[in-house]
C-alpha cells in the first residue's frame, strides 16, 4: 500500500454520486459512482472508501470539495463549491482552450462558457422542469417497459425519429401511450424522446464555438451527441470520463487550495 497526498472532489447529484481522487500532479488516481439515495453522506463515504481502495490509498485526502445538489451533507469536506465551477474547472483541465459545455444531468441542464484561460464567462441552468434532462429520458424509458440502459441502441437503431409535439415530460408520456397503440415502432419513439432532448438544449444556448458535452445523459446515450452534432453541423467534444467532471473539476479545486 502506498501512502502519497491525494485530493477528493464528491458531486452529489440528485441522481448520482460521483468521486474522484486526484494525485498531487492533478492526475486522476480513481473514481467511484453509486446512485445517491437519500442518505447522501453515507453514499459520499461509500463513493470515497471504494475509490481508496480501488487506487490502493491509506490515510484521508489532504482536502475535500464537495459540489452539487447535496453538496452540504459531506462531512468529510472542507469546502464546497457550486456546480458551474466545478464543471467549469473539470472541463478546462480536459480541453484547455475556449469552450461551451453543456451538461446533461438526471434533474437539470446547465450551460456554461469559458474563456481560453478557463474563466467562465457566462452561464445557464435549466432548473424548472424535467424536459430535456435525464429524468425525462427516464420517464420515457418507464412508459416504454424499457430500461435506460436500452435506449440508446434502440434510438440508433433507426434514423427515422417521430416527432413529438409535446416535451413537457406529463404530456409526452401522453402522446406516447397514443403512438404505442397506434403501433409506432418503439426505436422511432425513443429517437424523437432523444431530439427533443436536444431541441430543448439549443432552445437555451447556441452554443458557439467547441462544444463539449458532459453529464451522465451523455456518457450513456451517445447517439443524444451525435443527435445535436449534426444539429448543430458540427463536432461535439466528449471527455473521458463525461459523468465526472464536476466530481474532477472538484477534486482539482481541492488541491489548488490545499497548495495555495
Ligand atoms: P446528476 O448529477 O443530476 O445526478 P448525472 O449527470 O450523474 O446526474 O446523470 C444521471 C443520469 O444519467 C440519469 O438521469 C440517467 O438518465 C443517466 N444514467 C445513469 N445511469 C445510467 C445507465 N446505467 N444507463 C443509461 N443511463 C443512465
Amino acid at each position: 500500500m502506498s501512502n502519497p497526498e491525494y485530493y477528493c472532489g464528491v458531486d452529489i447529484g440528485a441522481s448520482a454520486t460521483k468521486l474522484v481522487l486526484v494525485g498531487d500532479q492533478g492526475q486522476v488516481l480513481a473514481r467511484a459512482l453509486r446512485h445517491s439515495g437519500f442518505d447522501y453522506k453515507n453514499t459520499a463515504r461509500q463513493c470515497l472508501a471504494e475509490a481508496q481502495a480501488s487506487a490502493k490509498l491509506k490515510g484521508r485526502p489532504k482536502r475535500t470539495v464537495a459540489t452539487g445538489y447535496g453538496r452540504s451533507n459531506v462531512d468529510f469536506a472542507a469546502d464546497t463549491r457550486t456546480e458551474i465551477h466545478c464543471h467549469g474547472a473539470g472541463c478546462f483541465h480536459d480541453i484547455g482552450r475556449e469552450i461551451s459545455i453543456i451538461d446533461i444531468g438526471g434533474q437539470d441542464n446547465k450551460v456554461i462558457h469559458l474563456d481560453d484561460e478557463g474563466k467562465r464567462i457566462e452561464f445557464k441552468m435549466n432548473r424548472k422542469c424535467a424536459a430535456g434532462t435525464g429524468a425525462f429520458i427516464e420517464e420515457m424509458a418507464l412508459r416504454l417497459n424499457l430500461e435506460v440502459s436500452q435506449l440508446d441502441g434502440l434510438a440508433g437503431s433507426t434514423a427515422e425519429p417521430v416527432r413529438l409535439g409535446s416535451f413537457c415530460t406529463v404530456f409526452a408520456k401522453t402522446e406516447i401511450l397514443s403512438h404505442l397503440r397506434e403501433g409506432t415502432p418503439v426505436e422511432g419513439i425513443v429517437r424523437g424522446a432523444f431530439v427533443s432532448v436536444v431541441e430543448r438544449i439549443i432552445e437555451m444556448d447556441p452554443l458557439e464555438g467547441l462544444v463539449v458535452a458532459t453529464g451522465g445523459v451523455v456518457a450513456y446515450n451517445p447517439v443524444i451527441v451525435e443527435i445535436l452534432a449534426a444539429r448543430l453541423g458540427r463536432e461535439v467534444v466528449v471527455p473521458m470520463a463525461p459523468q465526472f467532471t464536476g466530481a474532477l473539476g472538484a477534486a482539482l479545486t481541492a488541491r489548488k487550495l490545499a497548495t495555495a
